[in-house]
């Protein structure tokens, strides 16, 4: 057998990894507390599930149009408005299952040997791995812990050339819950409007996850870029629905023929209950999403404090997702030492910081997916890990 070199340059996302050690350390009897996997740790809302559940009663069985269901879309475009108050088209939302194939087709999208595509380092590790399989660049853009994890619009702009096709921001950002503010966003929009050939991906999947008053800003808002922009959001995390399987991007009328065509060749649709459990989840009730974000920031509140007070452990305030980004240096260990240690000698999964970039050295990933009974157990044990 001779295998694609392509294939060997596709990375992967090692929270699943983790995620699976995990498992065999509960199965052999250990009790692990699990601050490593990015989802909620919360049902989904009753009233979604039982939308699901009359879907497929009411014969909700076929294919759906490849983009989604015209009702989806219609919700999704009615949705954005009422959230973010921006006027976007059912035509132009693309459903697809989960939030990544959006980005694993707007990396394929514009990827190929001789592109440069800029993404946030550390950042989520599907985008350089999907921009190493095209045969793009990977150009970092470097997320650094005195600015909040924040991108630097300046040396983003900086950064362009003739050679880049599309830049990734992703806002509040795993794995480090930074917030970028709108003045940066403001600033790089207005820097790209030099740039015409670049186009930009904006992930938004975390934008209904902030805190202390902090307001999402979509790059949907922005009118000068909206006809080379694309707009990653979806129900895995605000719904608690990540086994589901569903997400949705808006896309640039350029895109939509094409992005349709990639979602015929590889997946045909979404699940079409799901889609109908989607359509629930966006025209229901929206109190149960208030409550899981603020149980989320009790949460925060109590472990960037609790990192903090470890020894040789700081930690940046982490403004939104349900991430913490302790940097872990004065402990002496690296990333991935202290993610093995905290898992075999504390029975904490955490996420080393080097599986999200090399600009994560230093740091390791806590998901605060977990209730905080468990969370203080957690800090406990590492405490004492750190003190022996
Ligand atoms: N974007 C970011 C920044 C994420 O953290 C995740 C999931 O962890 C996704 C997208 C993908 O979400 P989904 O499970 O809907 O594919």
């Amino acid at each position: 057998m001779k295998l694609a070199a392509s294939l060997s340059r596709l990375g992967t996302e090692s929270a699943f990894q983790v995620l699976a050690r995990a498992g065999e350390l509960a199965a052999q009897g250990q009790d692990i507390i699990n601050l490593g996997i990015g989802q909620p740790d919360f049902r989904t809302p009753e009233h979604i599930v039982q939308a699901g559940i009359k879907a497929l009663q009411d014969g909700a069985h076929g294919y759906t149009p490849a983009n989604g269901l015209p009702a989806l879309r219609e919700a999704v475009a009615a949705d954005l408005h009422r959230r973010h108050g921006a006027t976007v088209s059912p035509d132009n939302v693309i459903v697809q299952p989960g939030g990544k194939p959006t980005m694993f087709f707007a990396v394929m999208a514009f990827g190929e040997p001789g592109a440069e595509i800029m993404y946030p380092n550390p950042g989520f590790p599907i985008y350089e791995s999907v921009i190493n399989y095209t045969g793009a660049t990977p150009v970092p853009i470097a997320l650094s812990e005195d600015q909040g994890f924040a991108f630097d619009a300046e040396m983003v702009l900086g950064q362009i050339t003739d050679r880049t096709r599309l830049i990734i921001i992703n806002s509040p950002a795993n794995p480090t819950g930074g917030v970028t503010p709108k003045e940066q966003i403001d600033k790089l929009v207005a820097g790209l409007e030099a740039h015409p050939h670049v186009a930009l991906l904006s992930d938004e999947i975390y934008s209904q996850m902030l805190y202390d008053g902090r307001e999402h800003v979509s790059l949907l808002n922005y009118p000068s870029i909206r006809d080379r922009l694309i707009v990653l959001d979806g129900w895995s995390k605000t719904y608690a629905m990540t086994g589901w399987r569903l997400g949705f991007a808006v896309w640039p009328d350029k895109l939509v023929e094409p992005i349709t065509r990639l979602c015929v060749n590889d997946h045909s649709c979404v699940n079409a209950a799901t889609q109908h459990a989607g359509i629930a989840a966006l025209t229901g009730p929206q109190d149960e999403v208030r409550d899981m974000v603020a149980q989320f920031d009790t949460r925060r509140r109590y472990i960037v404090k609790a990192l903090n007070d470890l020894p040789g452990v700081r930690c940046a305030d982490a403004g939104g997702a349900f991430y913490a980004f302790p940097n872990i240096e004065g402990t002496g260990m690296d990333s991935r030492t202290a993610q093995d240690r905290f898992l075999t000698e504390a029975g904490v999964a955490t996420v080393s910081g080097t599986s999200f970039g090399a600009m994560g050295e230093g740091f390791v990933r806590f998901s605060y997916a977990n209730s905080l009974e468990r969370i203080e157990e957690a800090i406990g044990r590492i405490d004492k890990l750190l003190a022996g």
